[in-house]
């Protein structure tokens, strides 16, 4: 836990928690550095909304930038304020959500880039630069088909029409961003790529960013000057069909600590409504994490976690802050009070426990929540920081 004082030592830190988060620098540094060498000469800037995806944007970010990463995206202004300290002046930080009307001046003050996703976002960004008397820099972004952020057609229109619209504003970029990147046979990918290019060549010849992760593995085409990729860099690697190498390697392991072990009789109920009953006599371990650590209550009698090569499987109903697990298959005395076993690792991947909860990797990424002691390792140097 980050916030707790230096008086504690590492090892009372990570005791301290119901479980170890361990996040590799140098695998990030990697990601980036692999993204940057497949979509190059377009530069790769990095998703860092939402805490860096769960993982600790204070200390992702600057991973990121070691390197080489110069542009960051967050979600939310407050996001972007929080992150500029923990980065050079020479990054530049965009803010993907636009500015709610009123929070103009605060954005420009703090050096930050808005993306400008309404005609609105763009009028008052204008009226901004002129009462400042000179140009302020943004994003502009235009919907291309997932009806969520940027200029609807009918925007577009008025600002072709009226392009003194723009007034005041430093474009650096266009963006658009992708539906179904994900999937390279979705022909959603083809028509939004078609309608950026018909909506770029009626603007000013301005630098365009458009991919996501997924985007940033399909053809050249969509890869444009600037690319956005945000779980790739998290080690979430794409689905290649042509059989090339996944270039992206995981980031994170996440392990748990066993609080109580028993043994029950056959007929005994296990958890929150007794939705398990042991059909012989069985093992039983309780760990230290819950739904409160990302570890979702639809995993209950369904998820696993492993110690060594055993698969523990999660037998009861997940509750707030502990999971039971049939520990069966383990000789007696095998785990013990404080014994780590694995939640996410080198044998139930991020991917795999996703599948296991019907979702993605990114929401158990984001759920992970700041309960676990954090520990980044930067495995190229073998060094230990907290
Ligand atoms: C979140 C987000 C991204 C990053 O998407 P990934 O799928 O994580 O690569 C890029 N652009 C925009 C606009 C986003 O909202």
């Amino acid at each position: 836990m980050a916030e707790m004082s230096i008086h504690f030592s590492q090892t009372e830190r990570d005791l301290a928690a119901g479980g170890v988060l361990t996040i590799d620098l140098a695998a990030l540094r990697h990601n980036y550095s692999a993204i940057s060498q497949r979509i190059a000469p377009t530069r790769a800037a990095a998703v860092v909304k939402a805490d860096a995806y769960g993982l600790g944007a204070s200390r992702v970010a600057p991973a990121f930038y070691e390197a080489g990463c110069r542009d960051f995206f967050v979600a939310h202004l407050g996001e972007a304020i929080a992150l500029r300290p923990f980065l050079n002046p020479d990054a530049t930080i965009y803010v993907l959500n636009g500015l709610q009307p009123g929070s103009e001046a605060a954005c420009a003050r703090e050096n930050l880039l808005p993306v400008l996703n309404s005609l609105e976002q763009v009028e008052n960004w204008a009226r901004l630069a002129k009462a400042f008397d000179h140009k302020l820099p943004a994003l502009l972004q235009i919907d291309t088909g997932m009806a969520r952020l940027g200029l609807s057609a009918e925007e577009l229109d008025r600002i072709v029409d009226e392009p003194s619209l723009l007034d005041g504003i430093d474009i650096k970029f266009i963006i658009s961003h992708l539906a179904s990147g994900d999937e390279p046979e979705n022909p959603a990918n083809a028509a939004q790529l078609a309608a950026m290019t018909s909506a770029l060549a009626r603007l000013p010849k301005l630098p365009v960013a458009f991919s996501n992760s997924g985007g940033c593995f399909l053809e050249k085409s969509y890869y444009f000057d600037l690319a956005r990729p945000g779980v790739a860099l998290y080690g979430v690697g794409p689905v290649l069909k042509d059989g090339s190498e996944n270039p992206i390697r995981p980031v994170l392991t996440l392990s748990a600590r066993v609080i109580q072990v028993r043994n029950v009789d056959k007929g005994a109920a296990i958890g929150y409504g007794g939705t398990f009953i042991a059909s012989q006599p069985m093992r039983i371990a309780t760990i230290a994490a819950g739904y409160a650590d990302g570890w979702f209550r639809s995993l209950s009698n369904k998820g696993s976690a492993y110690f060594g090569d055993t698969r523990l499987p999660i037998v009861g109903r997940v509750s707030m802050d502990s999971i039971t697990l049939d520990v069966t298959a383990l000789p007696e005395g095998t785990l013990q009070l404080g014994s780590l076993v694995e939640l996410i690792g080198p044998h139930q991947r991020l991917e795999d426990v996703a599948r296991d909860c019907d979702t993605i990797p990114y929401e158990i990424l984001t759920s992970l929540g700041n309960r676990y002691a954090r520990v980044y390792i930067d495995s190229s140097s073998a060094s230990q920081q907290s």
